[in-house]
């Protein structure tokens, strides 16, 4: 180790602050509990010490001593690993030098390479532009691009360091890092339990936006610090005595309050410096003895306290028992001290202390030695994901990562100018389209995303960067309503096609007015109008009008014959257009066209369905689309071919009461082939692990044929369609029924 540390220094103009910063930084590691990898640190170094090599930060500085910083801020105050170490040192090669990710990749390996691109993409482009001016959506962007939490810590190390040597930038820059700060960085310091890190980005960043009020507060802290000791030490000497005598080892100090918090609650509470009576805690931090619980100590403790001192009772809390989301664990109670003032005091074992400071990671510093430095990372990672994606719903105090879980709904997508818009998940390019204007999604043709030609269909990632194109001739179509996922794209469409309907009614109204107008002979156009609509089966004058406009239908050839037609000649041509039939018969009318001729059907008794003739002598209705084990009827065509419907269907029931004499009672001869196309809609409380559970129900069944699975989770919901072929009606109630087992599947069931 030694050697390698020599070697990686043996750079004859090597300055010797550089030399000495990263000798703190090995010191600091070999202190750590992990894994002693100081090869891939002291490579990392060399390499970064090369890149950076000529440059000179603002300060005057080498240019390597930001890197070495913040490696040092990661393993010092964060906790972290040799991969994060090696990561922070090489976080501003790719930004700043000619060196590649892919560079990166090869020497250190891909994890590292993973780290150094997230790092870089977080700077620079976008992202630096429009940060301060969005700082909430980028706060959950951050999250939500961020696949490894390790990120996000080594960016909120570089923060720190930038943040502490900000003195040396323009005015108008420090700024604007210090606000960026104050609303990106300290809360998200604070959402990971980095609560040291927190307080002192915070004031720092205080101490830059108003600098009169800090150096106002830090004046009034520093006159009032005598008789504050003073407070204390009435407080803390027959305290002292109590826990001395009863053998504790303990370390008790006076935490006076952030220049920054102390200013927050003047303003909160709108009092001055001297109204402010919490100024400090007392923090009393134990050794905890392995024989007895912490718990327990924590309330020995207490119980001191109490002894000593008048307790206010509503003051009391117990993060021992029940720890904070960030991982926060103490037991705070605020007595009256013997000057008369209440005092609070905070009562934790070291290890809780370390944590409060230091968050998660110092969890694992408690771990055995040399574990695995991977395994126990992931861990803590792990936990903190958790914490991310479930977090205790109860506790007020938990607001702030409430906040968060539904961030897991919406994505951040950036406009070609750099704006930031919310989008739900899932969303598609088109549902960005509308998002900006319903005219853009109107006239919109594809989508360029992340400078890449997309269809309108496909789906946003958080981070992408969307470009649509539109065209004057482009409209609305009916597809379109099948990708969609937001409402408001939804009605808009609706509103469109609406629109371009009424537009194409009136063109088939002139169309149909032009007509009457030119053939002779006709007194009457509305009696042609109603013949018209009875003979296509339409229900209304206006989807004739539709039907005209778009050339589905023709006028009759001779139109005073047609007037004296019966009506009886009609269902034929009513049944096609109306239900669906064409398609279907076209089938029929083609190869198997003979079969149909041989079959004749016996209107007088229960035609049998068999599955040979399937698709040949009968066809199910699209209407409501029966399958093998529904009720159902048939209904004969001229082309003696029948159309099964189920017996509850609508359009049936019409049928029977028009056309009783065309209809067939029919049975199911049973069909061993999964045929059938039907769905199954699903329905429940969105659980970790939920989507999986449902997809290995519906693979494990081998019955059923899946052809397309959908499921999609909104606000702690989940909805889904399966799409599946299955044999009959049975198939598809043991699976339901199967689904329905799962826990938070609250319904399964067909579409009817
Ligand atoms: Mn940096």
């Amino acid at each position: 180790m030694e050697k390698l540390v020599k070697e990686a220094m043996s750079d004859t103009d090597m300055d010797l602050q550089v030399k000495e910063k990263f000798e703190e930084l090995i010191k600091e590691y070999k202190g750590s509990n992990h894994r002693q990898k100081f090869e891939v640190i002291t490579k990392a170094f060399q390499f970064a010490y090369q890149a950076h090599k000529g440059t000179n930060r603002r300060s005057g500085e080498p240019y390597i001593m930001h890197p070495l910083e913040v490696a040092l801020i990661a393993c010092r105050e964060i906790g972290l690993g040799s991969t994060s170490i090696a990561a922070a040192l090489l976080h501003d090669v790719v930004e700043d030098t000619d060196y590649t990710v892919e560079d990166i990749s090869n020497l250190f390996g891909e994890k590292v390479a993973e780290i150094v691109q997230g790092l870089t993409k977080m700077s620079g482009g976008i992202f630096a532009e429009a940060a301060s001016a969005q700082a909430e959506n980028m706060r959950k962007l951050l999250l939500t691009m961020s696949s490894d939490i390790r990120v996000i810590l080594i960016k909120i190390a570089d923060r720190l360091h930038n943040m502490r040597t900000l003195g040396s930038l323009l005015p108008a820059k420090q700024y604007k890092i210090a606000g960026e700060t104050m609303y990106l960085y300290a809360p998200l310091a604070h959402r990971l339990g980095l609560f040291a890190i927190k307080t002192e980005l915070e004031d720092l960043s205080f101490k830059y936006e108003h600098p009169e009020e800090y150096a106002h507060i830090e004046q009034a802290l520093q006159s009032s610090a005598i008789n504050r000791n003073s407070i204390y030490e009435h407080f803390a000497f027959p305290l002292v005595e109590k826990l001395d005598a009863a053998d504790i080892k303990y370390e008790m100090k006076a935490r006076i309050k952030s220049v920054y918090s102390i200013w927050s609650k003047m303003r909160a509470k709108n009092v001055s410096f001297s109204e402010i009576y919490d100024l400090f805690a007392v923090r009393i931090v134990f050794d905890s003895q392995p024989e007895l619980e912490e718990k327990k100590q924590c309330w020995d403790i207490y119980s001191m306290v109490t002894d000593l001192y008048e307790l206010r009772p509503d003051r009391i809390r117990d993060w021992v028992s029940r720890p904070k989301a960030n991982g926060y664990q103490a037991l705070h109670l605020t007595v009256m001290g013997p000057d008369g003032q209440w005092i609070e005091v905070q009562i934790r074992s070291r290890k809780m202390d370390d944590i409060a400071e230091k968050g998660f990671s110092a969890h694992w510093k408690y771990k055995e030695h040399n574990v695995e430095e991977e395994t126990e990372l992931d861990k803590w990672l792990e936990t903190i994901q958790e914490i991310l994606e479930d977090p205790n719903p109860n506790a007020l105090d938990f607001m702030d990562t409430i906040k968060l879980n539904l961030y897991a709904d919406e994505i951040f997508v950036f406009t070609p100018k750099g704006d930031i818009k919310t989008m739900p998940q899932n969303s598609t390019a088109l549902d960005f389209a509308y998002e900006l204007h319903s005219k853009i999604g109107n006239h919109s043709i594809g989508a360029k995303v992340n400078h890449k030609l997309v269809p309108l269909s496909h789906k946003l990632l958080s981070g992408d960067q969307v470009e649509i194109l539109t065209s004057r001739s482009q409209k609305p179509k009916e597809e379109w309503l099948d990708f969609v996922t937001t409402a408001i794209s939804r009605t808009k469409i609706e509103t469109a096609l609406k629109k371009i309907r009424r537009d194409q009614i009136k063109k088939g109204e002139i169309i149909f007015n032009e007509f009457v107008a030119q053939v002779e002979g006709i007194l009457d156009p509305n009696l042609l109008l109603n013949k018209m609509i009875c003979y296509f089966g339409f229900l209304k004058k206006d989807d004739l009008y539709y039907a005209l406009s778009q050339n589905q239908i023709a006028f009759p050839a001779n139109p005073k014959k047609f007037l004296k037609e019966k009506s009886n000649n009609m269902f034929a041509r009513f049944v096609k257009q109306a239900f669906g039939a064409t398609s279907k018969s076209k089938d029929s009318n083609s190869a198997d066209a003979k079969y149909v001729a041989g079959e004749k059907i016996d209107k007088k008794k229960t035609y049998i369905l068999r599955e040979e003739a399937f698709n040949q002598n009968y066809t199910v209705a699209d209407c409501c689309s029966p399958i093998s084990g529904d009720e159902v009827l048939g209904f004969l065509t001229d082309e003696n071919s029948l159309i099964v419907h189920k017996r509850a269907c609508v359009i049936a029931l019409k049928l029977k009461s028009s056309f009783g004499e065309r209809i067939i009672s029919c049975q199911w001869a049973g069909h061993k082939s999964a045929s059938f196309q039907s769905s199954i809609e699903l329905h429940g409380i969105d659980s970790f692990g939920i989507l999986n559970q449902v997809t290995k129900v519906v693979t494990a069944d081998l019955v059923v044929n899946i052809t397309k699975i959908n499921i999609e989770t909104k606000d702690g919901f989940f909805e889904g369609l399966i799409d599946i072929l299955v044999h009959d009606v049975d198939d598809i109630n043991v699976l339901c029924g199967n689904i329905l087992k799962i826990k938070g599947v609250k319904r399964a069931s067909r579409v009817q």
